[in-house]
């Protein structure tokens, strides 16, 4: 229906450009630089990641925008503002929030989200689905990583822009997140338009492994090759590197990633006890289901060795044991 517009994005280009001098530049500014500063956020990842800072006003926006000749009805359509229930008159959507500006795959800057300083909610307030912010089809920091990522072979797939951020800080150039919503089947495309292998670095909670599992159905239908990248339970990307560092984060994080297969081998035996002889042999059953579901003899050959020594148990009793599998399925 309604057609995206170069006034839009050239709003979202001008106001980028204004939070960020309010962010850097000003008193006004102040406590949310220091928030970012206290964060781990760098004065250049600042800058190179162009975050901002709106103040806490309800027409900041619809001012600047007025004086700079933009439609009001149209800059409510791309987001900026929003309507008021009575009458004609508009209000910022964004108050008092850092901005991070969110670009498309060619750079221009489409939306905004906007984070809480400290506590609250929402934590996050994401632009709306406009006609130039579609986010099934958006992925944060694509533009800027997408020569790394294909130099490179490989992406590294956040949940979070802090994560983006703080990764790209330790030298992983390659690294895009998700909208705040799962993986999309459109992104999934995008991504393998470019690139084979993904590394999915979700947080280290139930949430991300729930999430990760999604993702990487998802990548693999599109024809990816995923690994997943093992965080310690309770940190995020960002929390890690901010306490460990970026070296740490290279080599234990991403150089450590598990293929898909180990990812769900070590996510099945989650809240299990394996001392206890009932559990184990649930969870060997349900290692087995798992390998059961792969399609190369090699890999089949590959983890039943590892349960095998695992759990010490003979490497023909485990292939008995998977082959019956299929059997059973058959009936
Ligand atoms: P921070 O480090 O700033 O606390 P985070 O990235 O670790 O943020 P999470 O709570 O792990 O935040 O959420 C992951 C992502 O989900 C966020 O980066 C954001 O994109 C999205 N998100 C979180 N909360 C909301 C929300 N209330 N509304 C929309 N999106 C959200
Ligand atoms: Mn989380
Ligand atoms: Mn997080
Ligand atoms: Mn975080």
């Amino acid at each position: 229906e309604q057609q995206p517009s170069n006034r839009m994005i050239e709003a979202h280009e001008l106001l980028k450009k204004f939070y960020h001098h309010l962010l850097v530049n000003t008193k006004e500014g102040q406590e949310a630089y220091d928030y970012l500063l206290q964060r781990g956020f760098t004065e250049e990842f600042i800058k190179r990641f162009e975050i901002g800072y709106t103040i806490n006003s309800w027409d900041f926006a619809v001012k600047f925008l007025t004086k700079r000749g933009f439609n009001l009805e149209e800059m409510e359509k791309c987001g900026l503002l929003i309507k008021k229930d009575d009458g004609n008159e508009y209000f910022d959507r964004f108050r008092n929030r850092i901005m991070f500006p969110i670009h498309d795959l060619q750079g221009r800057t489409i939306a905004f989200s906007g984070r809480i300083l400290g506590e609250g909610q929402p934590k996050y307030l994401n632009s709306p689905e406009t006609p130039i912010f579609l986010k099934s089809k958006t992925i944060y920091n694509f533009h800027a990583a997408k020569k790394a990522i294909r130099k490179q072979e490989q992406v590294l797939l956040f949940e979070g822009y802090a994560d983006v951020i703080a990764a790209v800080g330790a030298e992983c150039e390659n690294s895009v997140a998700t909208m705040g919503t799962s993986l999309t089947v459109e992104q999934a495309k995008i991504i393998r338009r470019n690139v084979e292998s993904v590394i999915i670095c979700y947080d280290g909670d139930g949430a991300g492994i729930e999430a990760t599992v999604k993702a990487a159905s998802i990548l693999q239908e599109a024809g990816c090759h995923v690994q997943v990248a093992p965080l310690p339970d309770g940190y995020d990307p960002d929390q890690y590197i901010q306490e460990f560092g970026a070296l740490k984060f290279r080599q234990s994080v991403i150089e450590n990633s598990l293929t898909y297969t180990s990812f769900k081998l070590r996510y099945l035996k989650r809240g299990k006890d394996l001392q206890n002889e009932a559990e184990r042999m649930h969870y060997i059953d349900s290692a087995l289901k798992e390998v059961n579901t792969l399609t190369k003899a090699v890999e089949k050959e590959h983890y039943l060795r590892q349960l095998s020594d695992e759990f010490s148990i003979s490497l023909s009793a485990l292939k008995e044991q998977e082959l019956q599998i299929n059997k059973v399925q058959k009936q």
